[in-house]
């Protein structure tokens, strides 16, 4: 008996360490969760987990994407974290001598902003919509703990800084010949959610505006109303036959982020629609049947909490 524990034991050490990773990360040898893809010429991302923040996906839980130009390098979202973001650059280096000259936060959410302090070492100016500042200064810090809270040791380094460049609905910026459109489609899923575009490749990196593989979070100041105009009235038009880079889940198609946002979006709101006809109420709500999205990732958490959110803010409309 002793005999077999021990070469069970023995086998267990012998293996290599990579198959003991957790499977919560498909890039073991660094922070990020995934290993930098090429989506066009010069278009490259490092997709996030689909899940929550872990000490294991090492906050790495959204998109972080970088467009490579003729003399500098712009990349979208700082990051989680300090060391996160110095992860995304040691691969940018495997790739690219050029430097990294902006940084563009998707939003004002913790995994789009606290990244910024390494780049801002680097010699980037950091860009932002106007309105995500406002969710910077009111739950910036807040979110900072949360993540050293929860990423320990692999926060360090990690702080809240300021944004050097705000724009309220376009800018454009130049890489050297190479043009990348910042653009706000509108109110979306979070406060100054924008898009970065690069016409050449034809490539839009959308940001918070578009997800898919995960279930989206309706926030408290998430207006679904306005989400969805936003998304029929100007996101849709001009994305339809565009690359898409969604702000969570795998590089793919407009017909694809239009199924699970603008599809779960008009669903959810349907169902609470016909509940308030019936004069349902919250309980009611988080009770709503969602099985059609029920094989999304972060459905166990989000389902419920979103149809709750969504009744509270129709009550009203
Ligand atoms: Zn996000």
């Amino acid at each position: 008996m002793l005999k077999i524990t021990g070469m069970l034991l023995s086998t267990f050490l012998l293996l290599p360490i990579t198959s003991f990773a957790s499977p919560e990360d498909n890039y073991p040898e660094s922070l990020l969760y995934s290993q930098p893809k090429k989506v066009a010429k010069n278009v490259w991302t490092s997709i996030g987990a689909t899940q929550y923040y872990s000490y294991e996906n090492g906050g790495h839980n959204n998109n972080l994407s970088f467009v490579i130009g003729t003399d500098s390098i712009l990349v979208v979202n700082g990051g989680s974290s300090y060391l996160l973001a110095k992860a995304l650059h040691d691969e940018i280096k495997k790739i690219s001598a050029l430097p990294v000259k902006y940084v563009v936060d998707e939003n004002g959410q913790s995994h789009a902003i606290l990244g910024n302090g390494y780049w801002k070492e680097q010699g980037a100016k950091i860009i932002a919509h106007v309105d995500a500042l406002e969710e910077v200064s009111e739950q910036g810090l807040e979110g900072l703990e949360n993540l050293q809270t929860i990423l320990k040791e692999r926060a360090e380094g990690t702080e809240l800084i300021a944004v050097d460049e705000t724009f309220t609905d376009q800018l454009t910026l130049d890489l050297g010949g190479l043009k990348v459109e910042l653009i706000h489609f509108g109110p979306a899923h979070s406060v100054g959610d924008i898009s970065v575009f690069v016409p050449a490749n034809n490539v839009l990196i959308a940001g918070d505006m578009a997800f898919q593989q995960r279930l989206l979070p309706i926030f408290p100041d998430t207006d679904t109303a306005e989400w969805l105009e936003t998304w029929n009235n100007a996101f849709a038009p001009f994305a339809e036959d565009k690359i898409i880079i969604p702000g969570h889940g795998d590089v793919t198609d407009f017909k694809t982020v239009d199924q699970w946002t603008r599809g779960y979006l008009a669903y959810i709101r349907a169902k609470v629609a016909e509940l308030l006809e019936n004069d349902g109420s919250l309980e009611d709500a988080y009770l709503i049947d969602q099985s059609p999205y029920a094989h999304l990732e972060t459905f166990d958490q989000l389902a419920a909490k979103n149809a709750g959110r969504v009744f509270e803010a129709m009550e009203f409309e």
